[in-house]
């Protein structure tokens, strides 16, 4: 059969990380990022500067240069990472995305926008519930392609349910639109009548969040051997780290092998070989996936002497264990406080989220003094109230367009935002849970960060995207500190991680028969 002529084509997401240990994620959370239904979503992906994680606009815009099409908007759903979804209005969005599915068949394709490691506060595995109600409505013969982000946890539905499986492949992650423009062309190439074959393989490796870095290290070798691999038989190989803090039986480092191979074979199928060939390296190196941090006051003495020496290289501090991308509350004080009683000088700190506090700031205006007292309402147990004096040094409203990294080019409302300036150091406090990834954040605020002598982020790797063209990987100091997103994973009380594991105990096995 000819490929139609015109294709309908359905494109819905759900895309949020959600942190088991985080308080729950509400309708309000997607609400205020993005929940949009039918045209919209076209719209929306077709804006110079969308709201929407670039995947859906690459989709969009390479379905639009390759041909005709009648793209179909369901609904997409996205929050920043956050706790548990709350169930009910996951089954809202399922039913929701049914309806809207049904109304609008016959469909000749679909795109699904995931992220794979979302948990609602009833089920571990809603990537798998949803491509099972979408198979249901749209039938076993309609192609259907979904991307994912690289700390996707995959079960076998997720895999087995859709036709092809395009993971992102750069952490941090700036291959979202050319992942969608992948997902655009793997459909085109079903709608022609492509099959394919999906392998799944899972080691017994949950690997923390500060060794899945995609320049450099085990899981960097293990995507670029899947890219030497690729031929004519692989359509997709999408090597996915998994997020540790979903705590889910499907949790761990998988290797998934989209290949265009689905006839009868007496041997194994190319996807297999190859998905037991990159499997066998990450488990070659299972020693080289244990996180190395600065103690924190190695990290308070290395501040102090960048800001007292200017003849010494500027510094970036990593808060990585309250990172907003995986769910941290972006407030906690430990590395503010220790800076900040420590005296350390010409410091940039950012961004603490706190929205009575840059509240308090606006009502009072530039240049005030007065005692800022921050996390007065305590969100978690690591969110502790700390206070010092300050003064407001700059205020804006918080919208902006990213300037590089995985914001680039994206509006964003960041809400009414303060630098304060305690002491020898300025902080950003913003109105809207997000990780400092890019550094408009800072620049927004007047404020210079190749001028500053050391900078602290809440960010546990995506500010290397933002913050490169100031800091080399080498001027990285990524801090041990208590927090939601903590990399030591043994601090963590987990109840559904399969065990044993590494890098959690000892004695783990792993044979490929
Ligand atoms: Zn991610």
């Amino acid at each position: 059969m000819p490929p139609p002529a015109n294709p309908r084509i359905a494109i819905l997401g759900f895309s949020i990380e959600c942190n088991k240990f985080a308080p729950p994620a509400t309708k309000a959370h997607f609400l205020a990022r993005t929940y949009l239904e039918g045209d919209d979503i076209v719209t929306e992906a077709r804006a110079p500067t969308p709201t929407v994680l670039p995947e859906t606009p690459g989709f969009v815009a390479a379905m639009d240069a390759a041909g005709p099409w009648q793209p179909v908007g369901i609904a997409l759903a996205m929050s920043e990472p956050n706790g548990p979804v709350e169930h009910g209005f996951f089954a809202e969005l399922l039913d929701t995305i049914a309806r809207g599915l049904k109304a609008a068949l016959p469909l000749d394709g679909v795109y699904i926008c995931a992220h794979g490691a979302a948990l609602t506060t009833e089920e571990d595995d809603p990537e798998g519930a949803l491509f099972e109600t979408v198979r249901r409505i749209v039938g076993a013969r309609v192609p259907v392609v979904a991307t994912f982000d690289l700390h996707a946890n995959v079960s076998d539905r997720m895999v087995q349910l859709i036709d092809a499986f395009i993971g992102y492949r750069t952490n941090p992650h700036l291959d979202m639109r050319e992942r969608g423009a992948e997902a655009a062309d793997a459909l085109r190439e079903l709608l022609a009548g492509a099959k394919t074959e999906r392998v799944r393989l899972r080691l017994p490796i949950v690997p923390p969040t500060v060794t899945m870095l995609t320049a450099a290290g085990p899981y960097a070798e293990m995507i670029q051997l899947g890219q030497r691999r690729m031929g004519p038989e692989i359509m997709n190989v999408s090597v996915m780290g998994g997020f540790a803090y979903s705590d889910t039986a499907k949790n761990g480092l998988t290797v998934v092998v989209t290949s265009r191979n689905v006839a009868a074979r007496s041997t194994r199928s190319a996807a297999d070989t190859l998905a037991r060939e990159i499997a066998q390296y990450g488990w070659d190196n299972r020693a080289r996936f244990y996180p190395k941090l600065t103690p924190l006051d190695e990290a308070v003495e290395k501040a102090l002497a960048a800001g007292r020496d200017p003849n010494l290289p500027a510094l970036a501090f990593a808060d990585v264990a309250d990172n907003p991308g995986g769910g941290g509350r972006g407030n906690t004080m430990f590395l503010l406080r220790a800076f900040a009683e420590a005296g350390v000088k010409g410091a940039l700190f950012g961004i603490i989220y706190d929205p009575p506090l840059a509240a308090e700031a606006h009502q009072y205006g530039l240049h005030y003094n007065f005692e800022a007292r921050f996390n007065r309402e305590e969100t978690t147990n690591f969110s502790e109230p700390w206070s010092a004096p300050a003064r407001v040094a700059a205020l804006t409203d918080g919208n902006c367009v990213g300037r590089r990294g995985i914001y680039a080019g994206q509006r964003l409302a960041l809400g009414p935002c303060a630098a304060l300036a305690i002491g020898g150091i300025t902080v950003v406090v913003v109105s809207h849970r997000l990780q400092c990834a890019d550094p408009v954040f800072f620049e927004m605020m007047g404020l210079h960060i190749g001028r500053a002598r050391s900078v602290a982020v809440k960010s546990r790797g995506h500010f290397r995207g933002g913050f490169d063209e100031f800091f080399a990987p080498e001027r990285i100091v990524e801090v041990d500190l208590p927090g939601l997103t903590s990399p030591m994973l043994s601090r963590f009380q987990w109840t559904r991680l399969p065990r044993p594991v590494i890098p959690l105990d000892e004695g783990v096995a792993f044979t490929l028969t």
